[in-house]
């Protein structure tokens, strides 16, 4: 390692950095992430500022025998390795370009998703993105991309068209439906397993899409008490069935802040029409009583600012996603009672929240097959858990796995669904869905990453 690290240095561009000092603020900066959970410290991160750069480490590291792991936003548990490896922080090197005749857009290196939602609003295009400013959009659409959007577009891996990787060999390959096929269809949905993917395009939509004038997505925010769960369930239901317009939202169990006191029930609702049309959808929400309530119109670029409070870096957080068969109200009225659980034997977890996403009516068909394989996933249990003290994470876990099992009552095991993006520990079967499927992927990790450079994954 030590002689790796000033050869390095020597091949990269003026704009890039190594840094090796972990007790400056440069150094914590970068290594900071969405969750302090098991952080470790690299022997150096280097934050490559071009294509060229990243190829150079890559294949430094490679020939080096120095395990390494990209890290684009840090939300995820994984972009971290200790002392006998290389963080390659991709922050240095992004950038969005809308091309006019096509309306794909690229996205580079360690573009975030407000990144994408600033670039595209001004073309009046909006495209899948998920829910927190700070999510990194390269690893999103890999891993699938389940979107608020996905009812009209599908999921993020349906629109992936092209991309360019640096692969096990350090090679930059370009993928596509004429160029490695096969890599494409293993990017969409696994894609984080073959390669440091350096850029992607994507496909984007204008905003008339959206159902109303002023190309906004119209969203409801509505807060109840726990005793209305049974009408607020019905209610939300009516939302789900309306066969007018598509819709999407979230049923959040959570303490109402900030004193964090009192749990309440939370519903975002949003539907693809006029903010005059949705009232008239919502108003069964209405009816049962709430303690507050707003219809907020929003556009792209402001996507997902009123999340910027679970960005937030640092504490022990885990995100969680769960595909569900349906809709399933006895099941979700026992997230409640867990929640309060959690939050009366562990205050310190207080910040956490259970979370059904429901996307309705069903993606558009004809989409492309891809490795994610979850399209007719409709409904997603979001567990979000956030404490302080170390000495929780075997009880929150604990109660993250109820609140998993209590959604997945009654559904037979072969149809467990767990997200990609969240879960690398849960069976291959609840993750990818069909033996052909996993065949598949083991065949083509065999092939291209047989040493496993980007994880053991499906070795
Ligand atoms: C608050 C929050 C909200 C979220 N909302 C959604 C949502 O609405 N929908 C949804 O689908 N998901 C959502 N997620 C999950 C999120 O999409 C995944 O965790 C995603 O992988 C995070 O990407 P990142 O760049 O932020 O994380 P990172 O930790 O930087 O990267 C994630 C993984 O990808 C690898 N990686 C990073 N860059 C590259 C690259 N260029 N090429 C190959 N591999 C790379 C990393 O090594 C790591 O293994 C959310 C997560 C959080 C914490």
């Amino acid at each position: 390692m030590e002689g790796f690290i000033p050869s390095l240095r020597a091949r990269l561009s003026p704009s890039s950095k190594v840094l090796q000092d972990n007790t400056t603020s440069e150094f914590k900066s970068s290594l900071a992430r969405w969750s302090d959970i098991d952080v470790r410290v690299p022997y150096a991160i280097v934050q490559a500022a071009s294509e060229q750069d990243i190829v150079a480490t890559v294949q430094g590291a490679v020939k080096a025998g120095i395990p390494f792991v990209p890290a684009s936003g840090g939300h995820s548990p994984w972009s971290t390795i200790g002392q006998e490896g290389i963080v390659i922080d991709l922050s240095r090197y992004k950038g969005v370009s809308l091309h006019p005749e096509t309306n794909e857009a690229t996205v580079k290196g360690g573009t975030l998703m407000k990144e994408v939602e600033v670039a595209l609003h001004p073309h009046e295009r909006f495209a899948a993105v998920g829910n927190g400013n700070t999510v990194g959009v390269i690893p999103y659409y890999l891993g699938g991309g389940i979107s608020i959007y996905t009812p009209l577009i599908g999921f993020g891996s349906d629109n992936l068209i092209a991309a360019k990787l640096v692969n096990a060999k350090g090679e930059l390959v370009h993928v596509s439906e004429t160029e490695n096929p096969e890599l494409l269809w293993a990017l969409r949905g696994a894609g984080q397993f073959f390669g440091l993917v350096t850029e992607i395009t994507i496909k984007t939509y204008p905003y008339s899409l959206l159902g109303n004038k002023g190309g906004q997505r119209i969203c409801g925010t509505y807060v109840f008490l726990p005793h209305q769960i049974d009408q607020v369930c019905a209610a939300v239901e009516t939302v789900i069935q309306n066969d007018r317009y598509a819709s999407a939202g979230h049923f959040m169990v959570m303490q109402a802040p900030p004193e964090l006191k009192q749990q309440v029930l939370f519903v975002a609702p949003q539907v693809f029409c006029s903010s005059e049309e949705a009232a008239k959808i919502f108003q069964p929400l209405v009816d049962v009583g709430t303690l507050q309530q707003a219809i907020v119109p929003s556009t792209f670029e402001k996507h997902s600012d009123q999340l910027d409070w679970v960005c937030a870096k640092g504490d022990f957080k885990r995100f969680t996603q769960n595909g569900l068969p349906d809709w399933n109200r006895e099941n979700i009225k026992k997230l409640a009672q867990l929640h309060a659980e959690l939050v009366e034997n562990c205050p310190d977890a207080a910040r956490s929240g259970y979370n059904i996403e429901w996307h309705s009516p069903r993606k558009p068909q004809g989409g492309p097959e891809t490795a994610f394989g979850h399209g007719s996933v409709d409904y997603w249990l979001n567990v979000l858990s956030w404490y302080t003290d170390a000495k929780n994470h075997g009880y929150v876990d604990a109660m993250n796995k109820k609140a998993q099992g209590a959604t997945r009552a009654g559904t037979d095991e072969a149809d467990f669904v767990s997200y990609t993006n969240t879960s690398r520990d849960d069976p291959l079967g609840y993750r990818y869905k069909g033996t052909e499927r996993i065949a598949k992927l083991r065949e083509l990790k065999a092939k291209h990453d047989p040493t496993g450079v980007f994880t053991k994954q499906l070795l």
